[in-house]
């Protein structure tokens, strides 16, 4: 999900639209596990963290209301939308496709899945991140703009969401630069912790 919060769809000079959520998507090759340590990737010079909520749908969804949308959901886990930032602000000005900025290798991490039958919903909060121990993102899942009930009927309007299927909820203001060497750590309370290192 794209510009989830108003203060980092701020950072990033643009107007949230709460009546439209945006997607873009990530193949699954691009899922890495919490406590990787990863390359610094090609054709970029501004390779951005984006500390996130995922949702795991865990039964099929098609079209359904907002009221049943938690029904499909298996559990949560944190994650890091990792993005080549300098790509994707080139590509949207130019009005074309943000996968090179967003879609490529080791792009998707994520820690353990908790099932929410353990943990419940989550929909309050803190999600923080940081950056060789300095705090970077500091916000609250309240503040998401489409929560997750809303993300998951929007989508199923035009998906048939099914298990497996993950869904990064946007992230919160902050977003910024790592270089090799760096060592990204995020936390979502209730969720769990998450942890990459740039090689
Ligand atoms: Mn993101």
């Amino acid at each position: 999900v794209g510009r989830n919060y108003e203060e980092h769809a701020k950072e990033m000079g643009v107007t949230p639209d709460k009546a439209e959520p945006f997607y873009f998507t990530k193949y699954a090759g691009a899922i890495t596990p919490s406590g990787a340590k990863i390359a610094y990737p090609p054709g970029t010079r501004d390779y951005h963290y984006e500390m996130e909520l995922v949702v795991a749908i865990g039964a099929p969804a098609f079209e359904v209301k907002e009221e049943n949308a938690l029904d499909a959901v298996y559990g949560y886990a944190c994650g890091l939308d990792m993005t080549r930032r300098d790509l994707q602000l080139t590509a949207r000005e130019k009005s074309r496709p943000w996968d090179l900025g967003k879609d490529f290798e080791e792009s998707a991490i994520i820690s353990e899945i908790v099932p929410a039958s353990k943990i419940g919903h989550p929909a309050k909060g803190a999600i923080t991140l940081s950056v060789n121990g300095s705090l970077k993102q500091s916000a609250d899942l309240s503040q998401m703009i489409n929560n997750t009930s809303e993300i998951i009927a929007h989508l199923s309007r035009f998906y048939h969401l099914d298990a497996g299927d993950l869904i990064y909820t946007g992230t919160p203001a902050g977003v910024g630069a790592v270089a090799p060497g760096d060592e990204i750590t995020g936390r979502i309370d209730g969720v769990g912790e998450i942890s990459l290192t740039i090689r």
